[in-house]
């Protein structure tokens, strides 16, 4: 039997008081004719308002009783039905004993995505990236892995119809979405065998030591750090290293103690030494199909405090993009552009420049907000947002705030920032996370992105929409940022 989607927004019939069942989570979304939950989960939540009910009326979802705070905002997670007849969350509101209100939002099972085919490529064909955001995982389904600039040069060994794989050297493969690769012709790489990485020169300006070596054809690879961020590791996939010499010119050595090369199944492999006691703002590694680019970005004021630091802030969402929502209808692309305009205040009177990636309500893309933190020359970038968890995980168990980096070098930052913001609100701490967020990826500044609450919880819907509490979490912010600073 196929059950007709059925949505009563409104069906309250009055009796003492007026009241009405509005459902904020499951919805759908616009030109959404069903909403769907993945076959395997078991449970998920529901969340929305009984408008016009008090904690002494009774709310009901599929049988179970639902908690209402003071002014109906409920929030509850329970068990999924299987079948179309079952797939219905149904709700109930008695008031004063009597079947005042109900409302019925039916769902249904997605079936699980199908393994790609693969056609071997045999011998391997080269093709370009062709798009300036592509990026790799580590298998279908897996973790994004590199960030390959267009044109760079991809070995492919095998095609799906959504999918490439390639090879990356040593017998270590990676896969990318078709669409970022141009499949339909070959791309013309002189010497189609490993990127052979030559000499290397060391140069110093007032803003940066660079690092170059000369290179064959454009090098995919790969960055790690170490949190003080003294010692940067490179690994140039499928390279062979005819290193002769590096040469340290003008005052480069005092910033960079020693490069050292090395020839791994993989690649090569440098491991970049920085002076004793030297801060970096941030780096950058950027290839072209003659040279490999690593360049460290100095402090740009090694004074302590906030005085002359520009701070990028980045209310997250806008535009069509609501982010989360609350039980009561509260968006997050609202609250975190208000908190935004508190935060910048803060900051302005601590001695900082503040940009803002969006003032209004407008709709703007990771690349978009990533981009304005690169053109303001930014010593802190600064996500905000309000959390809500996946359709199916239990939202009773997370609460208060979360802190999101990804590179080693932004940790020290996010530390901070999550210390003085669970001391200035006393909220419950929902953890410091490394993520693989577009917003938190950038490595030429430190990067962090603040889940300040959950805007899915009442009683932190509550918080997120007074306007003194974004102070106290403001404040929070600004002397997380003074305490990086100071150190
Ligand atoms: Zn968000």
């Amino acid at each position: 039997m196929v059950l007709i989607l059925l949505i009563t927004s409104l069906s309250s019939f009055v009796a003492s008081r007026a009241a009405e069942i509005r459902l904020i989570y499951p919805r759908l979304e616009p030109g959404q004719e069903q909403f769907s939950y993945p076959q395997e989960l078991d449970s998920s939540f529901v969340l929305g308002q009984m408008v016009g009910a008090t904690p002494s009326d009774r709310a009901f979802c599929n049988g179970h009783s639902l908690e209402l705070a003071s002014d109906g905002a409920f929030l509850a997670f329970l068990p999924l039905g299987n079948t179309p007849e079952t797939s219905v969350w149904s709700f109930t509101l008695i008031i004063g004993g009597a079947d005042t209100s109900r409302l019925n939002f039916s769902y249904c099972r997605t079936t699980d995505t199908p393994e790609p085919v693969w056609s071997e490529v045999s011998p391997p064909v080269w093709y370009q990236v062709c798009e300036p955001y592509a990026h790799t995982r580590t298998c279908v389904g897996g973790s994004y892995h590199l960030f390959p600039e267009s044109g760079t040069p991809l070995k492919v060994v095998a095609v799906s119809e959504k999918w490439v794989r390639f090879a990356l050297g040593g017998g270590v493969e990676g896969v990318i979405e078709r669409r970022f690769v141009n499949t339909s012709s070959p791309a013309h790489v002189t010497g189609a065998g490993p990127v052979r990485l030559g000499n290397g020169l060391v140069t110093e300006t007032d803003h940066a030591v660079t690092v170059v070596f000369q290179t064959t054809r454009t090098a995919l690879w790969e960055v790690s750090t170490e949190s003080d961020a003294d010692e940067f590791q490179v690994l140039v996939y499928g390279g062979v290293a005819t290193v002769d010499r590096i040469h340290f010119a003008g005052r480069s050595r005092d910033f960079v103690n020693d490069i050292r090369w090395g020839q791994l199944p993989q690649g090569v492999s440098l491991l970049i030494e920085s002076a004793e006691d030297q801060r970096w703002n941030g780096y950058r590694a950027s290839a072209t199909d003659t040279t490999f680019t690593f360049t460290l970005w100095k402090l740009r004021e090694s004074k302590p405090g906030l005085k002359g630091k520009h701070v990028v802030l980045d209310p997250g969402h806008g535009g069509s993009a609501d982010g989360a929502i609350g039980p009561r209808g509260s968006k997050e692309k609202d609250i975190v552009l208000r908190w935004s305009q508190l935060l910048a205040e803060e900051l302005k009177s601590a001695g900082a420049a503040v940009t803002l990636t969006r003032v209004s309500d407008t709709g703007l893309s990771l690349p978009e907000r990533v981009e304005v933190g690169h053109n303001s020359g930014c010593d802190a970038f600064l996500s905000l947002h309000a959390n809500a968890l996946p359709d199916g995980q239990n939202p009773f168990a997370r609460r208060g705030c979360g802190v999101y980096y990804y590179q080693t070098t932004s940790r020290r930052l996010a530390e901070a920032v999550q210390d003085e913001i669970l001391s200035a609100t006393k909220l419950a701490d929902d953890g410091l996370y490394d993520a693989n967020f577009a917003v938190v990826r950038p490595t030429d500044f430190p990067a962090i992105l603040i889940e300040a609450a959950y805007l899915m919880r009442p009683d932190e819907e509550q918080l997120l929409m007074d306007e003194s509490f974004l102070k106290r979490l403001s404040r929070g912010v600004v002397k997380g940022l003074q305490e990086y600073y100071s150190e």
